[in-house]
């Protein structure tokens, strides 16, 4: 094959963050190049988010990857919350004036953007890995990248990096030019699917001294379960049974209810870490999604952070590509960040009012009841989860 040697926007990372903004960007007729380091099967099944805020579904059918979501998405109008042996639902759309969320898979989205993208878009190249990006600040960076190991160069008139917690173009970045704020937490999920129908319309999420617990599901015949674990468990001293066992323990509750059980297909461990770096453009580069944020899986906003910083960015670079003018670029990271904030906020709240941390005295236990009783019992209260859970609306 011929490789593009230039090219308007060089995009790093074909997660939901790089495909989604190169389709925005074929669409307002800008060109651009993605360059993946791994190949399709391994990005088409990488397990992991599924909680779609309305946002992300409105910036998905805008992009035109709608279709498949519309048809096989499961729209929730609400959540449960799980403690002291009670449930208490959260309905959103009667304490948001409206708002839901869908569940549709990162896998499911990432496949509709891949074929799409292979269909009709630009360039899009699988064992492609970026190694480094030059000239940040000048007029023309240059990506440096290994196609199937042989070495390659990509001149563009900016650069963004959807590559990613662990990709390379923060390095981009002068250590003197950028800040990163992080926060480590003392426990893991255990994450599995199982092939069993859900054992509840919505999510259940569980708080219990034995730690906590979510019930989600991928599909009416996909479950998609997570332990609170602790850091550097192996998912191999998990059998099957004690999952089960385990999901049941923390998840009861005194009315009548049964968990479904069936046989798990998946297993692996995500540590949990929120990280916000600051700022999200430098010259001619800037960071979407994980790239330049994460959070603990918790609130549900990775991908819908990442959703919303590319949407950001493609309405700037088209107000640039129509007009010439800059203004929205230049407000591209203080935009972001103010969302990004927001959602590191509430995901440090699920979190630590969910998780029972090792050393936990019972006094905290009960500051955690008492917060999740407020949420039970106010409509105030139950509010602002609902607002955050949903998402707020882009700018
Ligand atoms: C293991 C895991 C499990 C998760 N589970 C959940 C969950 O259960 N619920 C939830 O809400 N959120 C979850 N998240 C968060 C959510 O999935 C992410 O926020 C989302 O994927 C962000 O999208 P992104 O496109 O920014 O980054 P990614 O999806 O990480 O995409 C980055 C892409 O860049 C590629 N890349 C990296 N380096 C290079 C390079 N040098 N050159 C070229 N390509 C490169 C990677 O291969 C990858 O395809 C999880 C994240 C992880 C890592």
């Amino acid at each position: 094959m011929t490789h593009p040697r230039r090219t308007t926007v060089g995009i790093i990372g074909a997660g939901p963050a790089g495909l989604l903004l190169a389709r925005l960007l074929h669409r307002s007729g800008i060109d651009c190049v993605v360059l993946e380091s791994r190949d399709r099967d391994y990005v088409e099944r990488r397990q992991r988010a599924g909680i779609l805020e309305q946002a992300t579904v409105d910036a998905l059918r805008a992009g035109g990857a709608g279709e498949r979501m519309d048809r096989e998405g499961l729209p929730h109008d609400g959540i449960e919350l799980r403690f002291d042996r009670r449930a208490h639902r959260l309905d959103f759309p009667a304490l948001t004036g409206g708002r839901r969320v869908m569940v549709y898979a990162q896998t499911e989205v990432v496949k509709d953007l891949i074929a799409l993208q292979l269909a009709d878009g630009p360039p899009l190249l699988f064992d492609a890995r970026a190694t480094a990006v030059e000239g940040a600040h000048t007029d023309r960076p240059v990506i440096r990248y290994l196609h199937h190991g042989t070495a390659h160069t990509l001149d563009c008139d900016y650069v963004v990096g959807c590559d990613g917690y662990h990709g390379v173009t923060r390095q981009a970045v002068p250590q003197s030019e950028r800040r990163t704020y992080e926060r480590g937490y003392p426990y893991s999920w255990l994450g599995v699917l199982a092939e069993v129908p859900p054992s509840s319309d919505e999510l259940v999420y569980a708080h219990s001294e034995r730690g906590f617990a979510l019930l989600s599901m991928r599909t009416p015949a996909v479950s998609r379960l997570y332990l609170q674990v602790p850091n550097g468990t192996d998912p191999a001293a998990w059998p099957d049974e004690r999952i089960w066992d385990e999901l049941e323990a923390r998840t009861a509750v005194d009315a009548p209810w049964k968990l479904r059980r069936g046989p798990i297909t998946a297993k692996s461990v995500l540590p949990m870490r929120s990280s916000v770096t600051e700022p999200m453009r430098y010259g001619r580069v800037l960071l979407a999604g994980d790239a330049a944020h994460i959070v603990p899986p918790t609130g549900a906003k990775g991908l819908n952070l990442a959703v919303a910083d590319v949407t950001v960015l493609a309405r700037a670079l088209d107000r640039l590509h129509r007009t010439g003018g800059a203004e929205l670029l230049d407000a591209y990271s203080d935009t972001c960040l103010r969302r990004v904030w927001r959602a590191e906020h509430f995901s440090w709240f699920m979190t630590t009012t969910l998780h029972t941390a090792p050393g936990q005295t019972p006094f905290d236990t009960r500051l955690q009841r008492a917060q999740l009783d407020r949420i039970a019992g106010s409509p105030h209260a139950a509010a602002e989860l609902a607002e955050n859970y949903t998402g707020v609306p882009l700018p």
